[in-house]
């Protein structure tokens, strides 16, 4: 692909950016999440830009953003009461909802399916842009497909620079992780994607039970707690037929730096020492080794920190990057366990 000149906009010229999107371009920018790579989510020749410039398999559908809740009645035909429900409590905010789409809405950006991804953005520059722009925007993460997510503006310019027609340099993204995806197009709200929104957050704002996607526990057992060989469902695996998540974005691997990258899994004081073991064994053979272990049970930060930290230890050209892994089932540690996993292409060592 040919480079182009990005501009590299300041949040006070949003109205540039915005001009961009409603002419057909493509505009990286802040949301409180990760930062987003949009265009015209109407416009299926610009949403096919955005796949090009991602390199982003064209199966895989896009999020589109709203900038008013009530726009969402753009999109989707039917809105039951779980979702307006949904709305009232989580939007704006990290929550994006699978509704069944208007035939309005191309085949580009939902990736042929007949639902498509909505959500409401907590972030003001966000917000400023799709409503200076006027049409929905379409928006996958601002990263090269396949790369950690950008949670700051340097990492979108380090991926994006030559690509893309703009950049928003914004703040640091508060959330740090996407959002959980929820779909709501079917008889029972199940979440395909986790996030800092829990299914215990959204259990208690309809009052009914959330399923989680079978694909969440690729390569996991249902309970971490659990003795080897005691959970019922044997965990599935990639190459499984069984294997065929209701979120395409699933089946890629994802967020991978450049480095080897190991989790280590099982009793804290037992991941810190096979961690120093690991590292010390490593360096000895002259390996530049980096450590990510967050606090127990700080998900949050976790969640913050995780993205930033994988794109920190590529720049300083680490070889093997050890991960001591979050104990939670279904929370916010989960939803970092879910990303960690996948940038360490599942490779897991149980202690
Ligand atoms: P990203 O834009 O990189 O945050 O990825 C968006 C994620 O949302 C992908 O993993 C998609 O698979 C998922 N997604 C978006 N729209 C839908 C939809 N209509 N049905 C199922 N998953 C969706
Ligand atoms: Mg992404």
């Amino acid at each position: 692909m040919k480079t182009m000149e990005t501009k590299i906009l300041t949040e006070k010229q949003i109205d540039q950016a915005a001009e961009i999107i409603k002419t057909g371009g493509l505009v990286a920018f802040p949301t409180e999440t990760v930062y987003g790579l949009g265009a015209d989510a109407l416009n299926a020749e610009a949403v096919a830009k955005v796949y090009e410039a991602k390199g982003r398999p064209s199966d895989n559908p896009m999020i589109v953003h709203i900038g008013r809740a009530s726009d969402i009645g753009q999109l989707t035909p039917r809105l039951s009461p779980d979702i307006v429900t949904l709305i009232e409590n989580f939007w704006p905010g990290p929550l994006t909802l699978v509704v069944k789409r208007k035939k309005g809405v191309p085949d580009r950006t939902t990736g042929g399916l007949d639902t498509v991804g909505v959500r409401m953005p907590d972030s003001p520059i966000a917000l400023e842009l799709i409503n200076r722009a006027d049409c929905p925007i379409a928006a996958p993460s601002a990263n090269l497909s396949g790369k950690p997510s950008p949670t700051r503006a340097e990492d979108v310019i380090e991926d994006l620079k030559g690509k893309v027609d703009a950049i928003i340099k914004g703040p640091d993204c508060r959330v740090g992780i996407e959002s959980t995806v929820l779909d709501v197009s079917g008889e029972v709200p199940t979440i395909l994607r986790p996030g800092i929104i829990t299914p215990q957050h959204i259990e208690a704002a309809i009052g009914k039970k959330v399923e989680m996607d079978p694909a969440l526990y690729i390569n996991r057992p249902r309970d971490v707690n659990a003795q080897e060989g005691s959970s019922d469902k044997p965990p599935l695996d990639f190459d499984d037929e069984e294997f065929q998540p209701k979120s395409p974005g699933m089946k890629y691997r994802h967020y991978a730096p450049k480095a080897d990258m190991t989790v280590i899994e099982g009793n804290r004081d037992k991941v810190k020492e096979e961690i120093e073991r690991l590292k010390a064994l490593n360096e000895r053979l002259g390996n530049k080794v980096g450590v990510i272990l967050f606090e127990e049970r700080a998900f949050i930060e976790a969640a913050h920190d995780f993205f930033a930290k994988l794109r920190d230890l590529d720049r300083q050209e680490v070889d093997l990057i050890l991960a001591g892994a979050l104990s939670d089932t279904d929370g916010v540690g989960f939803a970092v366990m879910n990303r960690m996993l996948k940038s360490a292409g599942y490779n897991i060592v149980r202690v």
